[in-house]
């Protein structure tokens, strides 16, 4: 009987021991080092919002500057549950790119931010990963513009010859959810006002396998597409997912774009699901709606 209670006390003690351990965190790597954007400002900020999470452990990896020597630059990716790019700038060695490459494909998650789209124009794995992609030389030759059709409600590939990139006057603007089963985008209003940002449109790419989660209107009275805009995608490269959210211009870390809680809420919805298929945290109580955004400091 003695042994029996002990035994039993010793079960309870092995629960309660196991309750405390803490979830695994998910390990992710942020890119950053060369930007036409505030990194040094912004890569802060994407750290704190994965943290808070609880599901992160975040590790930053920063290229030298412009022109500096890149051969150094070899992260370990397969470290990694999922990698977060707040870079665009010079090419990474051949070494780094293939390394990059076995990463996506075989599993690992990628999210890339704002300008990270900007990046890498002339590489066709990248632009694959990210689907579409602007400026970097982008045109006619890197593929279609893909935006939403309004009338045939459904996402449309546009190969008219062009300029792939271009954004009009920063300004609020309304996302709307294309895909609301989409465990990044489920729960959230279907309509919710963005904090201002630059409304990326005009952008393109080899456009496979993408999924276009939200699109913005890109009016044309500021300067605007006239397009409904993709604004958060997913897509497949081998085994490995991708998030792609165009929003986030920031010239510093005041930037309304970043406190933005759909901004927030969406990145740190992306990224996990980049890195595991799946989303377990639940939508924010001040998430922005339609008729009013939400920052948070
Ligand atoms: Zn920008």
């Amino acid at each position: 009987m003695k042994a029996l209670l002990l035994k039993l006390a010793t079960c309870s003690l092995l629960i309660a021991g196991l309750a405390e351990i803490p979830a695994a965190q998910l390990r992710a790597l942020i890119i950053d080092g060369q930007n036409n954007h505030n990194w040094k400002d912004t890569t802060p900020l994407l750290k704190q919002y994965l943290e808070e999470t609880g599901l992160f452990d975040v590790t930053v990896a920063t290229t030298p500057a412009k022109g500096g020597d890149m051969s150094g630059f070899q992260p370990n990716f397969p470290n990694f549950d999922v990698v977060v790019s707040n870079y665009s700038g010079d090419e990474w060695p051949d070494e780094t790119k293939a390394a990059f490459e076995n990463f996506v494909r075989d599993g690992g998650g990628f999210v890339t931010v704002h300008a990270a789209d900007n990046s890498f124009g002339k590489w066709p794995a990248y632009n694959e990963m990210i689907g579409i992609g602007g400026w970097g030389g982008r045109n006619e030759k890197s593929g279609p513009y893909l935006y939403w059709d309004e009338k045939a409600k459904k996402v449309i590939k546009d190969i008219t010859a062009g300029k792939g990139g271009s954004h009009g006057a920063q300004h609020e603007f309304m996302v709307e959810v294309r895909e609301p089963q989409h465990p990044i985008v489920k729960g959230l209003p279907m309509k919710w006002l963005h904090a201002q940002d630059e409304l990326y449109d005009r952008l393109r790419g080899p456009a496979k396998d993408v999924s276009v989660l939200a699109t913005a209107f890109a009016d044309p009275k500021t300067r605007g597409s006239g397009r409904h805009e993709p604004t958060l995608m997913t897509i497949s490269y081998g085994k490995g997912r991708v998030f792609h959210t165009t929003l986030g211009h920031a010239r510093d870390a005041k930037a309304p774009a970043f406190h933005c809680v759909g901004f927030i809420t969406t990145l740190q919805r992306g990224t996990e699901w980049a890195a595991t298929g799946k989303v377990t945290q639940a939508v924010p109580t001040d998430f922005p709606t339609a008729e009013k955004s939400s920052l948070r400091n």
